[in-house]
């Protein structure tokens, strides 16, 4: 039998997980097994009296810079073999993708580094050979949450987890473009009914539909991903309106 898929995370505050983790899909695929989670305490390989983590950035400047000694130790004592990534949280890093969450989620599971402070030494990134991964373009205060959610993200698509396995290939990114819009009963509300084809049973008019609706969505919301779109047809009949600047065509 293989391992199951694993995440280690070192990080100052190991409360923190399982945290949102522990519940639903991934808290009850947690529970069985499907994946495990190990928080290490980057604070435990701290070795003077204080225990200290951090240090003032060399140089000058605000803030406070996680200690290269302490953090290498912690990476090396968590016993990753070199075939797991090892990523480190950054708002600097390159922007994390479905593209990658699959690839990550077919790996045995990465080893986590969360920042907090200032960041963390430069050394470490370069010695230990760290891939910084970014979850937007906007400042947390640790690595903690973003790690939540590249795990989160990882985890669902793992076999076993999801309930039906077409909702991991027919979501927003899974072939470029976002989801189209979901309806549920009630048929009507308030006054606003769900749209008729979806009800009319013809299923080729449905999926017709929903990839309409999902180009519209797509070039009007993101023109980054409509441009890397191969096989555009542009006002095909029943997509929404979309604002003139895309980079349609
Ligand atoms: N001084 C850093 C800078 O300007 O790039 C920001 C440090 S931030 C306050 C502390 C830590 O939070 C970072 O080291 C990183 O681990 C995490 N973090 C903050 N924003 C993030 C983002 N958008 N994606 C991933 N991690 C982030």
């Amino acid at each position: 039998m293989t391992n199951p898929w694993r995440a280690t995370v070192l990080t100052l505050f190991p409360e923190m997980f399982p945290g949102p983790l522990g519940v639903s899909l991934a808290g009850r695929a947690l529970a069985s097994g499907l994946w495990q989670l190990e928080a290490r305490d980057i604070r435990a390989s701290a070795t003077d009296r204080h225990r200290s983590v951090d240090d003032t950035p060399a140089g000058g400047g605000p803030g406070m810079v996680l200690r290269a000694d302490v953090l290498a130790a912690a990476i090396d004592t968590a016993e990753t073999g070199p075939e797991r990534p090892r990523l480190l949280m950054s708002p600097r890093g390159r922007p994390l993708t479905q593209a990658r969450v699959i690839e990550l989620a077919q790996g045995p599971g990465p080893l986590i580094v969360c920042g907090r402070f200032e960041g963390i030494d430069q050394r470490v990134i370069d010695t230990r050979d760290l891939e910084e991964v970014s979850i937007g373009d906007y400042v947390l205060s640790g690595g903690e949450i973003a790690a939540l959610a590249l795990i989160d993200a990882c985890v669902r698509l793992l076999p076993g987890v999801m309930g039906k396995e077409a909702s991991g290939t027919e979501e927003s990114f899974s072939d470029g473009l976002l989801e189209y819009p979901q309806y549920t009963r009630p048929q009507l509300f308030e006054g606003v009914p769900i749209p008729e084809i979806l009800t009319s049973g013809d299923h080729a008019k449905v999926a017709a539909w929903r990839r309409a609706e999902s180009e519209a969505l797509t070039a009007a919301r993101r023109a980054d991903l409509w441009a890397k779109i191969p096989s555009k047809v542009p006002n095909r009949p029943g997509r929404r309106k979309t604002p003139k600047s895309t980079t349609d065509g």
